[in-house]
């Protein structure tokens, strides 16, 4: 398959990125985290508004071949596999019909469902992940520990990208098509070992706009955070930025125009 930007770009699909979905106390973390309940008022707009949840495969053979979608798709990815992904995420999405795709780093997924889980270092375990997967959610990989892609050497590369594909796969019973460049960061090179490994794509970089190209090997996402309200929601679905990137954006724009005009 041809990994060239799409030369026939498309209507943007919305990509959405979390994290965690939990009531957060420790203030560092809030970045990485969103209310149960503003999540439950946002997947709820989003079904109002009827919206379709889809998979990344969908939204490339959407992009790449021109098959067809339901009306409004969107993506909804989840990084790192926290525990609050099952016991929170889950059941709202169940109740619209909506299907996710996590980013599981292979070697922080429990092995049992047994221990307690409490604090933002508990990551989900297999049978919660089986469980999710047979209701029709995506397992993909962000590598065996969560490192910086680009600091890594070939054959760190290799492991990070390669063995951690191939052991996600044996375990989900399914072939891992995507890999998700942790906090990403993600260069030529890094691509190059991603497609070497026969990923169909990857997840890393801003959300691209409407009408421009997309690379399946940067697929961008716009990442939803504890502060934003319902209408910086909406915001961010209709125009892929938040108000500060959008605004910064077309501030760039109007500067050129007026350096073209002189
Ligand atoms: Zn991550």
């Amino acid at each position: 398959m041809s990994t060239k930007p799409n030369e026939n770009p498309r209507p943007r699909i919305p990509v959405l990125l979390y994290h965690r979905v939990d009531t957060e106390a420790d203030r560092r973390w809030r970045p990485f985290c969103v209310s149960p309940e503003n999540f439950a008022a946002q997947m709820r707009w989003l079904a109002e508004q009827g919206f379709s949840a889809i998979h990344l495969s969908q939204l490339l053979d959407y992009y790449r071949c021109g098959l067809p979608v339901p009306p409004k798709p969107f993506v909804i990815t989840f990084d790192d596999g926290y525990f609050c992904n099952y016991s929170q995420a889950f059941p709202i999405l169940r109740r619209h019909g909506f299907v996710a795709t996590v980013f599981l780093i292979h070697n922080f997924v429990r092995r049992d469902a047994a221990a307690p889980r409490e604090g933002r270092e508990t990551f989900m375990a297999w049978p919660e992940i089986l469980e999710m997967q047979e209701a029709g959610w995506e397992f993909h990989s962000h590598g065996l520990d969560h490192r910086r892609m680009t600091a890594l050497s070939r054959e760190e590369l290799e492991r990070e990208i390669g063995e951690s594909k191939h052991h996600l796969a044996a375990k989900l019973g399914r072939p891992v098509e995507f890999f998700c460049y942790p906090w990403s960061k993600f260069n030529q090179s890094v691509q190059a070992v991603v497609r070497s490994f026969g990923y169909r794509g990857a997840c890393g970089g801003p959300p691209f706009e409407a009408g421009r190209p997309v690379d399946d090997f940067a697929i961008g996402r716009t990442e939803i955070l504890w502060g934003d309200s319902l209408r910086h929601f909406v915001f961010k679905i209709q125009r892929g930025l938040s108000y500060y990137y959008y605004a910064k954006k077309q501030l760039g724009k109007f500067k050129r125009r007026l350096l073209l005009s002189d």
